[in-house]
């Protein structure tokens, strides 16, 4: 089957080998030279990804007969929508169901309709002094949200990111005032304390199938330190849940995606495509704090390479609507994935450097290397002002996968950044005890 992957990172690198090992010939849609899909690749085309008449073009050239959208962007832009227009069936959702990311004031408006479980005080506003009241009535212990996309930057949360009401409200007003995620609206929630996880489903519009659970690390430095990125690096246990849950967090939080996937039916919004919940556990049950309506990344590289049933044949399913009568399984391991990223990321990110990557010493370490946001010229590669690749071990044990990203990253060099502390023993021992205490 031709299949077309558009985006151009490391997730989308992660959906490309997926789609290789199910005997699909692989076309790619991005807007960097990622090393790895383009070797991958029949062809590709370099471009803007979120320029659908370009994307259908080029689909309708290449006599495309399934397409997956790896980012939100592109969904957002309507290249689901022009593509099946046209004809092509796309593995993702239109425009109108990935509102569920692209609008968080529209997935807490949705919740709260639908009296799904799991949301958090929350309200929008676009009037900066109203904003600040609500604030106050919450004592500051908020977390304060562009209300469309940032690329998972753009939130900030008490204790972390700001001390006090003021630095809240000014937050807030800014957030107004610039129109931060392309809104002059914010977005304010509760603050919630616990452990996050997510959890992808694959989703049919009825059905869903949800996959390992997966804990991403959103902070820059090591201890969860320093500002939110697009995710350091993450980690999953061959059981299917972290080491900090048990198997009713799990259901519930699969129960509140099937939930949100009757509601968007009920909306004449059908989901169709992987949908990602983010949650956090909490000494009162699973809330959520986020919703995406595509593969995580980094967690896609969790899952993915642990699936065994032929991914093209679950994104039909998918598509057709028929994911009930199949069996999926993945493969019962453990996965740490490290993200390398250019020196200065997150805060001053320096682009262009060359990065030298040894990609015979990490096969030979035996981890599974995807490229993200670098640049390939002349059989060189150069970061970008985005992350520039990632690593994922694994193993029976989180602790051995760990050792095996960490043996690979060896091979990796160049003036670059890696949070260390993911995967390892005494951050995950940190969680498991911050949970006792929290349920305690
Ligand atoms: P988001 O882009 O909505 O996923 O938010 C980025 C990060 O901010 C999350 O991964 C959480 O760590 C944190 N965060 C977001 N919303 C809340 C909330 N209501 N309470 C506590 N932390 C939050």
């Amino acid at each position: 089957m031709r299949v077309l992957v558009v985006g151009g990172g490391a997730r989308e690198h992660a959906i490309c080998k997926a789609v290789c090992n199910s005997d699909g010939e692989l076309y790619s849609f991005m807007k960097n030279l990622n090393p790895g899909i383009k070797r991958l690749a029949k062809d590709y085309f370099i471009h803007n990804e979120t320029d659908a008449d370009k994307v259908l073009e080029y689909a309708l050239k290449k006599k495309i007969e399934l397409a997956i959208i790896g980012p939100e962007a592109p969904e957002e832009a309507g290249v689901t929508n022009l593509l099946e227009e046209n004809g092509i069936k796309v593995a993702s959702p239109s425009k109108e169901a990935a509102e569920i990311e692209t609008s968080k004031e529209f997935m807490r408006n949705l919740m709260e309709k639908y009296r799904i479980k799991g949301s958090v005080k929350c309200k929008a506003f676009s009037n900066v002094e109203l904003a600040k009241e609500f604030i106050e009535m919450l004592d500051g212990e908020v977390a304060v949200k562009p209300i469309g996309l940032t690329g998972g930057k753009g939130v900030k949360v008490a204790g972390d990111h700001f001390n006090s009401i003021e630095e809240a409200a000014a937050y807030a007003k800014e957030v107004i005032e610039k129109g931060i995620g392309g809104h002059h609206k914010v977005l304010i929630e509760e603050k919630v304390v616990g452990e996050e996880f997510t959890l992808q489903a694959f989703c049919d519009g009825k059905t869903i199938y949800p996959m390992p659970a997966v804990q991403d690390h959103k902070r820059l430095l090591p201890g969860d330190k320093g500002p939110n990125t697009g995710g350091m690096g993450s980690y999953s246990h061959k059981s299917g849940i972290l080491p900090f849950m048990n198997p009713d967090d799990y259901e519930e939080a699969a129960t509140i995606l099937q939930k949100i996937i009757e509601a968007l039916r009920k909306e004449n919004r059908q989901y169709k495509g992987v949908i990602y919940g983010q949650f956090m556990l909490t000494s009162d049950g699973v809330k959520v704090i986020e919703i995406n309506a595509r593969f995580g990344d980094p967690e896609a590289m969790n899952v993915l390479p642990l699936l065994k049933t032929n991914f093209i044949d679950i994104c039909m399913a998918m598509v057709e609507g028929n994911l009930s009568s199949k069996k999926i399984s993945f493969d019962s391991k453990s996965t740490v994935c490290k993200y390398v990223v250019p020196e200065g990321y997150g805060m001053k990110p320096i682009a262009g450097k060359e990065i030298f990557v040894d990609e015979k010493g990490i096969k030979k370490a035996g981890g599974l290397l995807f490229y993200a946001s670098v640049n390939e010229k002349n059989g060189k590669i150069y970061t970008t002002t985005s992350r520039s690749l990632a690593i994922v071990g694994i193993a029976d044990e989180i602790e051995d996968a760990e050792k095996i990203c960490e043996e690979s990253l060896k091979y990796v060099k160049g003036d670059v950044f890696i949070r260390h502390d993911i995967g390892k023993k005494e951050l995950i021992e940190k969680r498991i005890k911050h949970m006792e205490i929290l349920r305690s």
